[in-house]
């Protein structure tokens, strides 16, 4: 029997892609490379991850936030010895982003109790969750099964994975930077090449106190020291370590070590390294017949500022209900096409936004002109209330073309009068027609959908003086009304959520 799609790669977007599938009522199969998913990598302090404000709603919309304990509130103090405690909000460029300088008021539609608008995770811990869940919804994964090749026929795909052969109708490439399904599936993946090599790595220190604790941007790169021994390295090669494929032994990491820090720091042992770079590029095109692409293996740049895991969530998040209606005949013309339109502009804003990084990191006059001007931006209330809005994902938004502020963006968590909260209504997958005037003809609308699209009449404690809201499944508000302007709705929900299934009703403002 052929699977409804095949996923490549068990990653946190393949993973949080195949949920999705799945609460659509799709049969999803993931083939993954590594055998086992534990990698020192992956666990802390390496594979913590800064969690922006989309990322953390689309969590919470599935019910998934609160399995997060690891995770550590952006907001809480952090001390570095021998400096007093700060709140960093992130950070941009290596400038640490103070959240006391944050003014949140001047962000709209936020309301009390809502998640939180960043936070840290660890890769491990959010995999293990996305793993659990999938597995709980019937998603089969296939580990130790890396794809080789795919045929793309009329009705399918039929995909190599060593000696297996398995048949799908639908192959999503999550697999990473070097994705094979991007490289085979003729997939142009156009940007810039990298300025530096980054490094991870965990050594055994003689004198760790030679080196200063937290984020240090040095005249030839950059250190980050979190704890005794595990670091992080920038160093302005031209990615020429990176692309050399050279293992990473002590002595070669110490020499580096040694010029970048600026100190006779002794290494006496390697336990782990790996290398990443800056190159930033991103496919011109996410999908090709029955071939999709999402995560890194659609965009790739430097992890600065911590914004590919946050990327690649959005894709899967924009591109499960999208592709489910597709399977199941319910999307109208073009909604897959959607998926592209509405995330490359998105990729293509963090791939500048972390060359802009780069560009003030260098160990030029000029960079360092531009650093010290950033710096003294950074630290006023409108300029750290911008750099917020951009790391943590609020000022995301479709161009839904609708002129509406609400509209492509995230809904806003609404409480209820009974106590309940919108995204307790989000946790089924389902677009939601939030009515706050109790119009009896919407619900009859949203009967027609046949459970796609649920109704609610309930009032909220605060409606931020709107009337009529219809959310995507994926929590994007598609339309935002009031009375005189209801006759729209309908072209609207058909927009999003093709034929009504039942007869029509004709609409009234009362
Ligand atoms: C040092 C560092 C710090 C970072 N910090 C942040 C941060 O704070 N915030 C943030 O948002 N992002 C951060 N990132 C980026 C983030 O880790 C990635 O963007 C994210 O992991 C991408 O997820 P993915 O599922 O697309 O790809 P991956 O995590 O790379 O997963 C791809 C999966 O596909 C598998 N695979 C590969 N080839 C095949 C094949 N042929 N067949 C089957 N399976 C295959 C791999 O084994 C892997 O399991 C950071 C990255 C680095 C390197």
């Amino acid at each position: 029997m052929n699977t409804d799609v095949i996923i490549a790669g068990a990653g946190p977007v393949g993973l949080f892609l195949a949920c999705e599938l799945a609460l659509a009522q799709c049969s999803v199969l993931i083939l993954e490379k590594e055998a086992q998913p534990d990698s020192p990598l992956k666990q802390l302090p390496f594979g913590i991850r800064g969690l922006s404000s989309p990322t953390i709603t689309a969590l919470y919309h599935r019910g998934m936030l609160h399995q997060l304990e690891l995770h550590k509130h952006m907001k809480q103090p952090h001390s570095i010895p021998g400096q007093p405690p700060k709140k960093p909000a992130g950070h941009f460029a290596g400038i640490t982003l103070n959240y006391e300088d944050i003014d949140t008021s001047q962000w709209p539609y936020q309301l009390p109790g809502a998640p939180d608008f960043g936070m840290m995770s660890e890769m491990h811990e959010l995999e293990t969750v996305l793993t659990k869940r999938a597995i709980e919804m019937g998603v089969q994964i296939h580990r130790g099964l890396p794809i080789t090749g795919f045929t793309q026929h009329q009705d399918g795909v039929t995909v190599q994975a060593g000696d297996q052969t398995f048949t799908t109708n639908w192959l999503v490439g999550c697999d990473g930077s070097r994705s094979v399904v991007r490289k085979q599936g003729g997939f142009e993946f156009a940007g810039t090449e990298p300025e530096f090599t980054g490094y991870s790595c965990k050594v055994v220190l003689q004198d760790p106190e030679k080196l200063r604790p937290g984020r240090n941007v040095m005249p030839t790169g950059m250190y980050f020291q979190s704890q005794p021994g595990y670091l992080l390295l920038q160093d302005f090669d031209g990615g020429a370590f990176h692309s050399s494929d050279k293992p990473v032994t002590v002595a070669y990491l110490q020499t580096l070590l040694r010029r970048i820090a600026e100190t006779d720091v002794t290494i006496s042992s390697l336990e782990v390294a790996t290398t990443w770079t800056d190159r930033a590029r991103q496919a011109t095109a996410y999908r090709n017949g029955r071939v999709l692409l999402a995560g890194d293996a659609a965009h790739i740049h430097s992890p600065l500022g911590g914004q590919g895991l946050n990327l690649g969530i959005g894709d899967a998040m924009n591109l499960g209900w999208k592709l489910a209606a597709t399977i199941h005949g319910t999307a109208p013309a073009g909604l897959l096409d959607t998926y592209f339109t509405e995330r490359h502009p998105i990729g293509a804003k963090v791939l500048d936004w972390s060359r802009a990084q780069v560009a003030i990191m260098q160990a030029t006059p000029a960079s360092r002109a531009l650093n010290a001007i950033f710096r003294d931006l950074i630290n006023t209330r409108d300029g750290a209330t911008y750099f917020a809005g951009r790391i943590w994902g609020i000022h995301n938004r479709y161009d839904l073309g609708d002129s509406h502020p609400l509209v492509g963006r995230i809904v806003p968590d609404f409480e209820f009068e009974d106590g309940t909260r919108l995204g307790e209504l989000m946790q089924d997958g389902k677009g939601v027609l939030l009515d706050f005037t109790a119009n009896s003809q919407f619900k009859s609308i949203a009967a027609g959908y046949n459970g796609r699209l649920l109704h609610t009449g309930k009032a909220a404690i605060d409606r931020l003086g709107l009337s009529v809201i219809l959310v995507r499944p994926d929590g994007i508000v598609a339309w935002a009304g009031e009375p005189a302007t209801f006759q729209e709705l309908p072209e609207v929900i058909f927009r999003w959520f093709g034929n009504i299934e039942h007869e029509e009703v004709p609409l009234t403002g009362n």
